[in-house]
């Protein structure tokens, strides 16, 4: 697929999943509702999806926790689980293709991005946890010749998942997998926006042999279905990427229903400081462009608070500039295209709210700010900065999660960190500076959970992911995100001296 007459002529022929998974069978909701897919490319319908409530709820976690109490998962042989994820893998792999389709006609992402990053991450999130489902130890005490403790990681039971829209599998799979491989049973709930592949996914697992039950999928709107399985008095945790109103609710479900646990991947106002010592403006600059405009700026870690070193702003805002000048707003389903459509109506509206709000505060307009390609009938933003934009500005305080950057300027290190900190977000960071010393100091004193440095969006699934302050707890990816699906059992054997 290198052209777009060939990209198009396999949506043609693509075949889009209509149904939700419950119990190994294919369901649609109980009461026989759906509601229409809109693509963002287009803004047309690409399909009725189920819209399922409280009841297809209420059967997804009795059959997740069917599985799960029979035992016909979490009960198999390490090597027999690893098998069948290694198999929903491979089944993934082969359907990549479609997978990437589906993610860009759900969410208006560049099909390059769904190809070459999406997807194959998805797909490896699934072997990292398949490949370390026998690697996670438990432990043996101190005790003595008459005392043997063991302390063992038990799964927690069922897990419910609610997933965002920005990287639909992506970001699910970051949960499924690890909860999988500990030994839980599953109820997905991905985001209504992009549902499409979560529900092939879900089909393709009871292809690759995993047991009826152990992953559900319910589509549906958040209220009721993500409401409802969030209040459900036999889900053990749920495990959510989302934003912070959302993240609150699921706090008060929990502490109405069964105090399940809770683990949140909120969102972010990440900065990015660029020091006058920076080794290297190019790729620093690229770095400033990028790292909140990929993805259309709708990801969480977006480096949308750009933290400049007086000395070199203006120079250094040039070439910010000249990067983002040169991205295209294209059609999604282009090859060429690398900066496509926003999600939704609803998103693209939030966005150009937050460039009027910014203009009326007197942040200064350096690019874009307007809807683009209207005649396709989809939601288009252009690459937008602003700078001089105050520390008090909204810009430089809430997350936009849209293609809009905001540049402010610090004179010395400790300048930087104050207004690097000073938000109510912790989730990515970032620096640029040629010193060591910088770069240790500082790395270590950026409220974050993660902190890139000389590069942004740098580490990978071997490494913990989340935030501190209100982007949230938990962490997903690394061998953590397993720990946080299972909790440990103490066991203790009393010894009788067989000698005597
Ligand atoms: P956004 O506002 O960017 O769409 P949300 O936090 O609303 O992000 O959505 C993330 C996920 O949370 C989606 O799957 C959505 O359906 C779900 N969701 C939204 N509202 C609720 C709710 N009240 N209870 C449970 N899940 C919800």
């Amino acid at each position: 697929m290198q052209t777009l007459a060939e990209v198009r002529a396999a949506v043609e022929r693509l075949a889009l999943p209509e149904r939700g998974t419950i119990g190994g069978r294919l369901t649609a909701a109980a009461d026989g509702a759906t509601f229409e897919n809109v693509s963002p490319r287009d803004g047309r319908v690409l399909g009725l999806v189920p819209r399922m409530g409280a009841a297809d709820i209420d059967a997804a976690v009795a059959a997740a926790r069917a599985a799960f109490e029979d035992g016909r998962w979490r009960t198999l042989t390490p090597k027999a689980r690893k098998r069948i994820l290694f198999a929903l893998a491979d089944r993934m792999e082969a359907e990549a293709d479609e997978l990437a389709l589906m993610e860009t006609l759900d969410t208006g992402k560049p099909i390059t991005d769904s190809r070459n990053i999406d997807i194959p991450l998805a797909i490896q999130t699934v072997r990292w946890y398949a490949e370390a489902l026998d690697k996670v130890y438990g432990e043996v005490g101190p005790g003595n010749a008459a005392k043997l403790s063991i302390a063992v990681h038990e799964p927690l039971g069922v897990i419910g998942a609610i997933t965002p829209w920005n990287f639909p599998l992506h970001m699910a799979m970051w949960k499924v997998a690890p909860a999988l491989a500990m030994g839980n049973s599953v109820v997905l709930k991905p985001a209504e926006q992009s549902p499409l592949t979560a529900m092939r996914v879900a089909e393709l697992a009871i292809e690759a042999g995993l047991p009826a039950g152990c992953f559900n999928v319910v589509t549906g709107f958040g209220d009721p279905a993500g409401a409802a399985l969030a209040r459900h008095m036999d889900v053990d945790m749920i495990t959510f990427t989302g934003s912070g109103p959302v993240g609150r609710k699921l706090m008060i479900y929990s502490g109405e229903s069964n105090l399940k646990r809770v683990s949140l991947e909120l969102g972010g106002k990440a900065p990015q400081i660029v020091f006058a010592d920076c080794p290297d403006f190019d790729a620093a600059a690229e770095a400033a462009a990028w790292g909140v405009f990929f993805n259309q700026g709708e990801v969480c870690t977006a480096a949308s608070r750009l933290l400049v070193q007086q000395e070199i702003a203006d120079e250094f805002m040039a070439k910010v500039v000249e990067v983002a000048r040169s991205i295209r707003v294209g059609d999604p389903l282009d090859p060429a295209t690398r900066f496509g459509a926003m999600v939704s109506r609803e998103q693209l509206g939030t966005a150009l709210r937050y460039i009027d709000t910014a203009r009326n505060e007197g942040d200064r307009l350096l690019l874009g700010g307007r809807q683009v390609r209207t005649d396709s009938g989809g939601f288009y933003l252009e690459p937008t900065i602003f700078d001089c934009v105050a520390e008090s500005s909204t810009l430089a305080r809430e997350e936009v999660f849209g293609p809009v950057l905001g540049a402010l300027t610090f004179k010395d290190t400790k300048d930087a960190l104050r207004i690097a900190n000073d938000t109510i977000y912790g989730l990515a960071s970032g620096l640029w500076t040629g010193s060591l010393d910088r770069a240790m100091t500082v790395s270590r004193q950026l409220r974050a959970g993660l902190v890139w440095v000389n590069g942004w969006d740098a580490c990978d699934i071997t490494m913990p992911f989340g935030g501190f302050k209100q982007s949230g707890f938990g962490r997903d990816r690394s061998l953590h995100a397993m720990h946080k699906y299972a909790d440990l059992k103490s066991i203790t054997f009393t010894v009788r001296d067989t000698n005597t």
